[in-house]
């Protein structure tokens, strides 16, 4: 069964219609299902399961703490790329021998807090990050098991905003530099691995078989006690109608034909953000004005880059369906959002119904990256999230108030 469908007219979450769900908790509204969820990672579990790699859900997908919840009891681990991730994920109960934590700019205080819960593994991402860990970790008496996060200089053909491993990236370690950091003593952490995310929405694995080479032939030149790889998340989407069945099925055979010819066995992590939450969820919104502009219908709707900002981010194509399902003409519409900012846009230039105010729609394939990117930008309060589950719902995180707004705030 398709997890968004409509029936009878109305578009349902599972067996909940969202209509219900908007009129009960308001818009903008964040649902996601708990069945789809469940289904994402028996998938990527099935695909992987000859590798067994721990899988690590990238928490800056979507942070929830119901949904981490959800990930932990399905026993994934977590990819944390922040204190306040790690935080989180430990909040939702995850044990920190299944945490992993990359990031390209990590504090003192964040090294400090992987140090002290003893997570699995930390990710790091340049010389000077891993001279100032060995410092840390020798004043605090604990000993870190550390990947050095390569930038393998590859560029799979993806939105040039969602490249991480171009030589000219931000992101991981150089492969010179990298060299020198393996010959060296490092006295209170323990270099065991590699690790390499080479961006988001892959299009395909053959980057990912091209990056597997490269990384590969680092660590054959490394001793055995290199013993781990993470090959991290990217795995894409279908926001579109792009062809990407089977993707966690295609990227395990690509990796396990390359793996095959290691000359040792290695412990294995996946990241996987996006893939496994994206097509969970669905952001409703009610439309509060539509006018004629030009040749076009702009629908303006209660939330915009502030609630999804994909699309002014990156160009992001949502689907955007009505709630109610009608056969009447459509006409080339834009929806816009509530802010004032001009790339405020959620979708242009789409086949769209006539639409008037409370009207209600759904933008779609949103789970991932919508409630994490989020803002308060022109003083708006985050929108509510509801889990479905099968028949049932609840809400996983309260609307914000106007004084949720203010309560941080210090007068003067
Ligand atoms: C963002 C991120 C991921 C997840 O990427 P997706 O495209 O959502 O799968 C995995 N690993 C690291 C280090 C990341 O920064």
């Amino acid at each position: 069964m398709n997890t968004f469908q409509y029936i009878k007219g109305k578009l349902f979450c599972d067996q909940i219609p969202l209509d219900d769900l908007a009129s009960e908790f308001g818009t903008p509204l964040y649902v996601y299902s708990a069945e789809r969820l469940r289904e994402n990672v028996t998938h990527v579990q099935a695909a992987y399961a000859k590798l067994n790699p721990l899988i690590c859900y990238a928490v800056k997908a979507n942070e929830n703490l119901a949904l981490l919840q959800i990930f932990n009891e399905k026993g994934l681990g977590f990819d944390v790329v922040s204190g306040g991730e790690l935080h989180r994920a430990r909040r939702a109960g995850a044990n920190p021998n299944r945490i992993v934590f990359a990031g390209v700019g990590k504090t003192d205080a964040e090294l400090i807090l992987a140090l002290q819960e003893k997570i699995n593994k930390i990710s790091v991402e340049s010389a000077d990050e891993l001279y100032a860990l060995d410092r840390l970790a020798g004043e605090l008496n604990h000993r870190p098991s550390v990947l050095l996060r390569l930038n393998p200089d590859v560029a799979p053909d993806t939105h040039r905003h969602i490249l991480t491993g171009n030589a000219e990236s931000k992101f991981g370690i150089s492969l010179d530099v990298a060299h020198e950091l393996r010959k060296h003593d490092w006295k209170n952490l323990d270099l065991c691995g590699v690790h390499f995310h080479i961006g988001s929405q892959i299009p395909d694995p053959t980057s990912i078989s091209a990056t597997l080479d490269i990384v590969l032939g680092f660590l054959e030149a490394c001793p055995p006690s290199w013993d781990t790889l993470d090959m991290g998340g990217g795995f894409p989407v279908g926001y579109e109608n792009e062809r990407v069945v089977n993707s966690f099925a295609d990227f395990a055979k690509v990796a396990a034909n390359r793996l095959a010819r290691f000359p040792r066995p290695l412990n294995l992590i996946i990241e996987p953000g996006r893939s496994l939450i994206a097509d969970t969820g669905a952001l409703l919104l009610t439309v509060q004005a539509s006018k004629e502009t030009g040749a076009y219908q702009t629908v303006i709707v209660d939330g915009g880059m502030n609630t999804l900002l994909r699309p002014a981010l990156y160009d992001a194509h949502h689907h955007v369906l009505p709630l109610q399902e009608t056969n009447k003409d459509t006409y080339p519409t834009h929806l816009a959002g509530p802010v004032c900012e001009s790339t405020d846009y959620l979708a242009r230039d789409r086949q769209l119904p006539e639409l008037s105010r409370n009207d209600k729609l759904a933008v779609m394939t949103t789970g991932a990256y919508g409630y994490s990117m989020a803002s308060h930008y022109n003083a708006r309060p985050l929108p509510a999230e509801v889990l479905v589950d099968g028949d049932s719902y609840q809400l996983i995180r309260r609307r914000e108030k106007h004084e949720d707004l203010d309560g941080l705030d210090l007068h003067i």
